[in-house]
């Protein structure tokens, strides 16, 4: 068996499609979606990840604005930068680039942000929110991008067994959470470093997620013949015959794509979702603050 290929980039490419309607509907009530996005130091997969978001906005006419700071700023600098940005009443989202430097508390940020312009979804008000089974809120960006992308290749979760490896607050619990709501009702097993025979619990899943962050990490033998399997991992592996030295794998093994029924690729699966979702959030919140009720 060869798995069919989740298609992460046909269905950003989708979707991102419908946003121009959206992005229409707002110019025409003269408001234009503002997103900030801040960096701290010069890491350079965090440069490419905002360079891929800035040229999304440019291609739906979302205004970016983008504020670099150096590595060794201080953290009054960066907290005052999120208030400055909070009080600005133009800007609709704020993202600050993770990973911050050592030293600086990414909860912390999460939490200063306005839930209004948390597009990245990390404030615990919209966390909290998913908790109570709601997606009224800004969602987070990558799970919500996950299952849009189930949603489009017409997974049905309802009754599935899904185990999510990891249980990041980023990726893995809000995926967790999204997948067992009602609605979705799938049976969630959420897996980490603490759990034993992982490969046993990986194999009872109709639907595998791998959010790790460790390359091929999801063995071929780990996985049930013709189950659906979301890759979201992205890590550099030293490779001397590509251009700059790396390349990027996924936490699912290459090997996979023949045991699995669909399989989401890296690069192209989940990576481009993350970003339309951003832009579908940035969005979501203009029209919240901009658009009288
Ligand atoms: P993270 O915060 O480091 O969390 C990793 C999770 O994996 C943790 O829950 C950890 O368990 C678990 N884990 C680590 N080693 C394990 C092991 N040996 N066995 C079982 N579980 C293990 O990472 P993250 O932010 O969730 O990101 C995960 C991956 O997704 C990374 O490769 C990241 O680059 C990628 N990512 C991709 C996108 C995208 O748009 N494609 C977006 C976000 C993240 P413990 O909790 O027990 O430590």
């Amino acid at each position: 068996m060869v798995a069919e290929v989740l298609d992460g980039r046909a269905c950003a490419e989708s979707i991102e499609n419908s946003l121009h309607g959206d992005i229409t509907a707002l110019a025409e009530k003269g408001i234009i979606p503002h997103l900030a996005v801040i960096i701290v130091g010069s890491d350079p997969a965090s440069q490419v990840y905002v360079q891929a978001k800035e040229q999304a906005c440019a291609r739906l006419g979302i205004k970016s604005s983008k504020f670099e700071l150096p590595g060794d700023t201080d953290w009054e600098s960066v907290i005052g930068l999120v208030e400055e940005l909070n009080d600005d009443t133009e800007v609709d989202g704020i993202l600050v680039q993770s990973p911050l430097p050592n030293g600086m508390d990414e909860l912390v940020i999460s939490e200063l942000i306005n839930p209004e312009k948390d597009v990245d979804g990390f404030h615990p008000r919209n966390l909290g929110r998913l908790v109570q089974g709601r997606i009224d809120g800004l969602l987070p960006c990558t799970p919500y991008g996950v299952m849009r992308l189930l949603d489009w290749a017409g997974v049905d979760l309802v009754g599935k067994r899904a185990v999510v490896v990891g249980r990041s607050r980023i990726v893995g619990m809000p995926q967790a959470l999204l997948l067992a709501r009602k609605g979705a009702d799938a049976t969630v097993t959420v897996v980490h470093s603490r759990t034993l025979d992982i490969g046993d619990v990986c194999r009872s899943a109709d639907i595998l997620l791998a959010a790790v962050g460790s390359a091929a990490f999801i063995a071929p033998d780990w996985v049930k013949p013709g189950a659906i399997v979301v890759d979201v991992g992205v890590n550099r592996v030293e490779d001397p015959s590509a251009e700059n030295g790396y390349r990027l794998a996924g936490d699912v093994h290459p090997d996979v794509s023949s045991v699995a029924g669909l399989l989401s690729p890296v690069p192209g699966g989940v990576g481009p979702m993350t970003i339309v979702m951003l832009m579908a959030n940035t969005i979501t919140a203009a029209k919240k603050r901009k658009t009288p009720i």
